[in-house]
């Protein structure tokens, strides 16, 4: 997976702060592998890529922090994602042709992430997981009843079963109190704040060797990151009495 470039992260940064976090992390995708209908693709193929696409281009190290829910410390932690790559198996590329199961009465495909886009426009959770369900199902009626209770437990096991990645937890243990629990990694939510953050870097640089040399954003980024520091350190011992 290649890194994307400076001018890819702005124009991302851009266009996603107007899209759902879904949309987000796909729209990434499709910048960095053009030609693939990655929106088709089992979601543990979208957060397998999205995290090589962070590690390729934000560095392999994650650092996150969450909240004790026993005691309410924050606690800051990081998380290894080349370890954490080299320990999740590799998903289907395809959501219906690689991974369709027959249980309880109906043939069943993984969802994808235009699947999932669309669920979470739903009113609420129950009416998201139907919309999952009904686009999952791949040979019965619109109409026929969905599994519940326990069929859908088991439908849901042996979908997290084929693609274990479309649901990562990263188990951790409070410093102050030993309590144990589990985060879910949200890779669309990682992936766009290290976006928003260096675009917002990015636009700084550009601002401030702009004032300082007349410069465009293009020329700006043209010059490539070691540059471009020396050139900011330049300019701010100038304005600096
Ligand atoms: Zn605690």
């Amino acid at each position: 997976m290649d890194a994307l470039m400076e001018s890819q992260i702005l124009a991302l940064w851009e266009t996603g702060r107007d899209r759902g976090p879904i949309d987000r992390g796909l729209h990434a995708l499709a910048v960095a592998m053009p030609g693939v209908d990655v929106a088709s693709r089992p979601v543990g193929w979208r957060t397998l890529s999205l995290l090589r696409l962070r590690s390729a281009t934000f560095g392999p190290r994650l650092a996150a922090c969450a909240d004790c829910p026993a005691c309410g410390s924050a606690m800051a932690f990081d998380v290894d994602l080349a370890a954490l790559l080299d320990a999740l198996p590799e998903p289907p590329e395809r959501a219906a042709q690689e991974s369709a199961f027959d249980a309880h009465g109906a043939a069943w495909r993984l969802p994808n992430s235009r699947d999932q886009a669309n669920a979470a426009s739903a009113v609420d959770p129950g009416a998201a997981l139907d919309l999952l369900l009904r686009a999952c199902r791949l040979d019965a009626r619109d109409d026929a009843l969905l599994p519940r209770g326990a069929a859908l437990d088991d439908i849901e096991a042996r979908m997290e079963a084929l693609d274990p990645a479309a649901n990562i937890e990263l188990s951790l243990r409070c410093a102050d109190c030993a309590h144990e629990w589990t985060v879910v990694l949200d890779a669309d939510a990682c992936v766009w704040e290290d976006i928003s953050a260096c675009a917002r870097g990015l636009l700084l640089d550009v601002h401030r060797l702009a004032r300082a040399y007349g410069w465009t954003e293009p020329q700006v980024l043209a010059l490539g990151p070691a540059r471009r520091a020396v050139y900011l350190d330049l300019a701010d011992r100038e304005t600096t009495p």
